[in-house]
């Protein structure tokens, strides 16, 4: 089957990619994905069955296995990462149109993900020459040292939201350290990965080392990860999906890595820059339309400061620009699909039932040309009370919760009265308030005056249901790695 740079239907459809070509899946099955912008079909893709599954894990074990990939060194891994990340820079453009086409995402945040999908590669390529072992000195007459070793094949199973970022965040640590993998992405966004996995083909990978399966999540993600010869999961996902792999995984002790849902809050105390909080508090709450594992969905203010805060919230909210993902201009695109789109609308009206006051939005944009689409305008909730539904439960959508605080230990309380931990934000200009509230958060990542969650360079991930394990920074690289003990013993030690 050809491998083709744009979405195509029929007998020019995206293959699955095993063994470095693009295939057939089994019977020739395909789906049909959707633009969520127009409702309208945008490519024709190989559907993968549980059999398609296995025959890719085959292909990535005998890369393992047979393949020069593990056994090179790890600088000329590094040097085909570097030439991958050349040509995903190069094809920039049309990967972040193919994005923004196939997920509803405003093209300048496709870009931005592209970008950093290619940063990936770069940084990962450094790093896996800094993945060193150790040498403990031991009380005995010999020398020990320690190897970082590959794992061999991983599955890497990835969410609609930023599949493009998630993939190459899982991809690039696991390549870097020698092993070989299986993707599946979302069956709703297969697009941008299939892409690059032809660039990664034209970047020197060796057949196999890098396969790519789209398909049902409960036929072909729930076969790779019951594979015997799998021996790492790396999952973004739902909780209970989540939860669901780690049972899978359980009786051959997969080494698995899950990054989970989340119900982030953003504490706003009085002495804080308001201004400044607001601008960049509808970014981490409303961007990638609320689609956002680290969406601070929450925002908690102090008492004094709470009306002002809604108020200037509500008239950022407002001025959002809502339309055309392809346009510059645009904030705000489209969800991922109309039933995303209603599970948002029935959060919404729990809302109301519940007893908060929706301040603005929660509508549906009345130009007709994104009728067809999934659009739903940001919707501000407050007088909210922590027992509420919309102030417990993942929305996944662009809807915030504003509660008010007494003062630190009820904030700190609110902010920890969640499931989930994955991420948040505290705004003070009171540093050693800031360090006191930043420690005693349950959470994984936190930023203090900004709203950034995520750095290359730095480990990401949840606590409590938000997940296992860390994206990201030496703390992934070293994930897809065994760490062997070696002991050589000499006469008169070392
Ligand atoms: P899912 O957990 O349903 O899907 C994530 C990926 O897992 C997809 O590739 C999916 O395939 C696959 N999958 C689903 N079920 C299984 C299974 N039993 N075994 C193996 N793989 C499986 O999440 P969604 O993307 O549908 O989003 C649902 C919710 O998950 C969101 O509302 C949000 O709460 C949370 N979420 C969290 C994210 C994060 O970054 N932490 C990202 C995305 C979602 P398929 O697409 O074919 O179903």
């Amino acid at each position: 089957m050809p491998a083709h740079p744009t979405p195509r239907r029929g007998a020019d459809a995206f293959g699955l990619w095993i063994d470095g070509c693009a295939q057939y899946a089994e019977a020739r099955a395909v789906s049909s994905v959707l633009e969520p912008a127009t409702g309208a079909p945008l490519a024709e893709v190989a559907r993968a069955s549980g059999a398609d599954a296995r025959r890719a894990v085959a292909s990535a074990r005998r890369a393992f296995r047979e393949g020069p990939w593990a056994r090179q060194t790890a600088a000329a891994r590094g040097r085909v990462l570097l030439d991958l990340a050349a040509r995903v820079r190069a094809q920039s453009e049309e990967l972040a149109v193919l994005e923004a086409r196939n997920t509803g995402k405003p093209i300048s945040d496709a870009r931005w993900e592209v970008g950093s999908g290619a940063a990936c590669f770069e940084y990962y390529a450094g790093a896996a020459t800094q993945l060193a072992g150790s040498t403990p000195p031991v009380d005995a007459p010999g020398l020990a040292l320690t190897l970082r070793q590959p794992l061999g094949p991983c599955a890497l199973i990835v969410p609609w939201n930023f599949p493009f970022l998630i993939a190459c965040w899982k991809i690039a640590p696991a390549l870097a350290a020698g092993n070989s993998v299986v993707v599946k992405p979302a069956s709703a966004t297969p697009l941008s990965v299939l892409r690059l996995a032809e660039l990664a083909g034209q970047a020197g990978l060796p057949p196999g080392v890098l396969n790519v399966v789209s398909g049902p999540g409960d036929g072909v993600g729930s076969a790779l990860v019951s594979d015997p010869d799998i021996v790492k999961v790396s999952f973004t996902g739902d909780s209970v999906n989540g939860a669901e792999i780690l049972r899978l995984g359980a009786a051959d002790i997969k080494r698995t890595s899950l990054e989970l849902g989340g119900k982030s809050a953003s504490v706003v105390f009085a002495d804080a820059d308001l201004a400044r909080c607001v601008e960049k508090s509808l970014v981490a709450v409303f961007g990638n339309a609320g689609q956002d594992c680290c969406a601070r969905s929450r925002i908690l203010v102090e008492a004094s400061v709470h009306d002002a805060f809604v108020e200037a919230f509500a008239a950022g909210t407002q001025a959002l620009v809502v339309g055309d993902p392809l346009a510059e201009s645009t904030q705000i695109g489209s969800l991922i699909s109309r039933s995303q789109r209603e599970r948002v609308q029935r959060y919404l009206e729990i809302g109301r039932e519940e007893g908060a006051r929706l301040v603005c939005g929660g509508d549906v944009p009345k130009d007709p040309a994104l009728a067809a689409g999934a659009f739903l305008r940001p919707a501000v909730f407050d007088r909210v009370t922590p027992s509420m539904r919309i102030a417990r439960e993942e929305i996944f959508g662009p809807v915030v919760a504003i509660l008010p605080f007494r003062d630190e230990a009820d904030a700190i309380r609110l902010a920890n009265d969640s499931i989930y931990g994955l991420s948040g934000s505290l705004w003070t200009r009171d540093l050693k308030r800031a360090l006191r509230v930043a420690r005693a958060i349950e959470t994984g990542v936190l930023s203090v005056n900004s709203s950034r969650s995520v750095f290359l360079e730095s480990p990401f991930g949840g606590v409590k249901r938000s997940g296992l394990g860390r994206e990201l920074g030496m703390a992934a690289l070293e994930a897809y790695t065994e760490l062997k003990s070696i002991y050589f013993e000499t006469e008169e030690g070392m």
